[in-house]
């Protein structure tokens, strides 16, 4: 039996709950016997993941949802009440990279797309959960901003001015929140090779494969020499969920293996 950190028996609801991270932290959580309220678009890869966990021996609800979508998002929290009870963990964390260009080419559209997502998506996801735990009067909130939430990165403009914004939303809430029981902070993701940054790297350095890029990519960002593993992502986001992380509210944790310390805006 392992260990579980304080998660047995939790109800967490993750966004891009079958993508990378999103999939890193459902599987830990898991592990520490978490019941798992699992949000994604791809009907057959969600369906698919959540058979793994549940052929594991996990409690799994696996919703299909867009989190740009109001109803969707409304559809999503009422699911995860109906079928556990509650919520007490909620990793907001759906996202995409978009279109990697300049941002005087950038097309209003493809801005739009990913402030849909990583912003829109967010707040919304904020709104929902946090009402309902503020019924509860618990529940412990972590969004997924990134290192991107701190510095500007070239090319990918709407990115970065939406993770910037996903720490604006976290502290926000948690000014608002205080009192609630309700506590809100977010993971600032390093390069972690998921195929967000597979993607990201070969549209950058197309002469190498995806891996080989987001390995390259992470070796030049971080002090550490590497790029990140998702399930290095998912520790601090169970530890930030736990009671362990009680008097931690309204900050962005790093999990980037040095970058932040040493990047520069010279990209
Ligand atoms: P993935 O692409 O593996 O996972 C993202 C997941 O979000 C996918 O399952 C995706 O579904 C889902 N998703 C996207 N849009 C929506 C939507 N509208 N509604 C519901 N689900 C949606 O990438 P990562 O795991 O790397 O990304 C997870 C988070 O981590 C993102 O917020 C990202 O910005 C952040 N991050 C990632 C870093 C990295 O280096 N990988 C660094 C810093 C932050 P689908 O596959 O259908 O698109």
């Amino acid at each position: 039996m392992s260990e579980s950190y304080g998660m047995a028996g939790k109800r967490v609801l993750i966004t891009g709950g079958s993508g990378g991270i999103g999939g890193a932290t459902a599987r830990l959580l898991a592990e520490r016997g978490s019941r798992l309220i699992l949000v994604d678009r791809d009907e057959a890869a969600l369906a698919a993941f959540a058979d793994e966990l549940r052929s594991g021996g996990a409690e799994v609800l696996a919703i299909v949802a867009d989190v740009t979508v109001e109803d969707d998002v409304k559809r999503y929290v009422a699911e995860a009440v109906a079928g556990f009870g509650g919520i007490d963990g909620f990793f907001n964390n759906a996202g995409i990279e978009g279109k990697i260009q300049s941002a005087l080419e950038l097309d209003y559209s493809d801005w739009n797309k990913v402030i849909d997502v990583n912003l829109n998506g967010v707040y919304l996801g904020l709104k929902y959960v946090g009402r309902q735990m503020v019924d509860q009067g618990s529940g412990a909130i972590v969004c997924t901003g990134s290192i991107a939430s701190e510095r500007g990165l070239p090319n990918t403009v709407a990115y970065n001015a939406a993770k910037h914004g996903v720490l604006g939303l976290v502290r926000t809430f948690a000014s608002e929140l205080g009192g609630t029981g309700v506590r809100v902070n977010a993971v600032f993701p390093g390069m972690i090779d998921t195929r967000m940054l597979r993607n990201i790297a070969s549209q950058l350095m197309p002469e190498m494969d995806g891996a080989a890029g987001a390995a390259a990519a992470g070796a030049a960002a971080a002090p550490l020499g590497r790029v990140g593993r998702p399930e290095e992502v998912a520790q601090l986001v169970s530890f930030l969920m736990s009671d362990q992380a009680s008097f931690i509210h309204g900050a962005g944790v790093p999990v980037d293996g040095g970058a932040l310390a040493v990047m520069d805006n010279k990209g």
